[in-house]
């Protein structure tokens, strides 16, 4: 179901995990959108949901695929229910901001009672087998 991206714009990885240039784990996919593991989590099962057309902001996407990200997102807080009832939304938009990855993605932050997960100390590379078990658990519609 990856849309290549041929739009002119610098390179991107998120543009190449959606078209399966590069690996990401993928726990949910459709014709505009998709979600993956961050694999530098804050918290386990800290995912990443994003619009298959690039655009650096939500204010660059089109009705359509803002439509469709907000549908994805409904669906993935669904998905993140079956591993915590509390979980943080949050778009970072520009450097400022603490945007790096120049496509707009919404970050969904399971929370388990840590004091403050958002402590880039506490952030750890993900664990490859984490990684498949979180896959497994959260890819089921
Ligand atoms: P932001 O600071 O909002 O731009 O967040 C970008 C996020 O993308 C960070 O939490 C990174 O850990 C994450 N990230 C960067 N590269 C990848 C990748 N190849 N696969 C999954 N997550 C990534
Ligand atoms: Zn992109």
């Amino acid at each position: 179901m990856a849309a290549p991206d041929a739009s002119p714009h610098p390179p991107c990885v998120f543009c190449d995990i959606i078209a399966r240039r590069a690996p990401g784990h993928i726990i949910y996919e459709d014709p505009s959108a998709i979600a993956f593991l961050d694999i530098f989590p804050f918290t386990r099962g800290h995912l990443l949901v994003v619009p298959k057309h690039h655009g650096a902001r939500l204010t660059d996407l089109s009705a359509e695929d803002r439509a469709g990200l907000i549908h994805a997102l409904h669906e993935v807080c669904h998905r993140v229910d079956r591993i915590t009832d509390d979980y943080n939304v949050a778009l970072n938009a520009g450097a400022r901001a603490g945007q790096v990855v120049f496509h707009v993605h919404f970050h969904v932050i399971p929370r388990y009672g840590e004091a403050n997960p958002f402590n880039p100390r506490v952030r750890r590379p993900l664990d490859g087998d984490e990684a498949k078990r979180l896959v497994a658990e959260l890819s089921s519609p």
